[in-house]
């Protein structure tokens, strides 16, 4: 049924949040964004980040994967050493937050809520212990723990991430330091993966 009460509807219209259509784009932002609210966005919202992670073949840089924008890509980060891609610990890098964060990763198969359609590989902890699962799974994750290096080993069917940091705003600090020196040496610090919110 096509319905011609899709817009402006009333007094309550702000309540309704459509990423980059009532909310700027994030510029620097390449993943397919369908959901992005914090404090400045709604006055007392937490943090939410929604976005897609689309299928890849396996042993591809997936971070262009969960772009699918490859030339934006590589116009900012240039062409980046494969070991960011295929090492054992490559991945968004160990890091911190201020407050609480959640990571949902939801599965989209109709038949079986639980499947993943991907394989996604976790460390926690200062001991950087490893975890892998293929199921639709929440990781908690307190205040100023360790957390990452994250990365979808495989994605065989679309998928949704859900980002929540229990603050008014995402924060974190990196703990580059429990890298492998090559992985570390290899990384564009500046440009991938800047601090926020936190003053050294
Ligand atoms: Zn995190």
């Amino acid at each position: 049924m096509v319905t011609t009460e899709v817009g402006k509807m009333g007094k309550y219209d702000a309540y309704f949040i459509q990423y980059g259509i009532t909310t700027p784009k994030i510029e620097s932002e390449l993943r397919p964004v369908i959901a992005r609210i914090d404090d400045t966005v709604a006055k007392g919202s937490f943090f939410y980040l929604v976005h897609w992670i689309y299928p890849f073949e396996p042993g591809t840089n997936f971070f262009t994967a969960v772009t699918r924008q490859q030339d934006q890509w590589k116009k900012r980060y240039g062409e980046l050493s494969e070991v960011l891609f295929t090492h054992e610990m490559a991945g968004h890098p160990p890091h911190i937050h201020k407050d609480a964060e959640l990571l949902f990763h939801i599965g989209t198969n109709p038949d079986d809520p639980m499947d993943l359609g991907a394989e996604v590989q976790m460390y926690m902890g200062p001991e950087m212990e490893k975890h892998v699962f293929n199921k639709s799974t929440v990781i908690w994750i307190p205040p100023n723990f360790i957390h990452s290096p994250w990365r979808p080993l495989t994605t065989t069917r679309p998928w949704i991430f859900i980002e929540v940091n229990q603050g008014p705003r995402h924060t974190e600090k990196s703990f580059r330091q429990l890298l492998p020196r090559e992985l570390r040496e290899a990384t564009p610090w500046d440009k991938m993966w800047p601090d926020e919110g936190y003053t050294r």
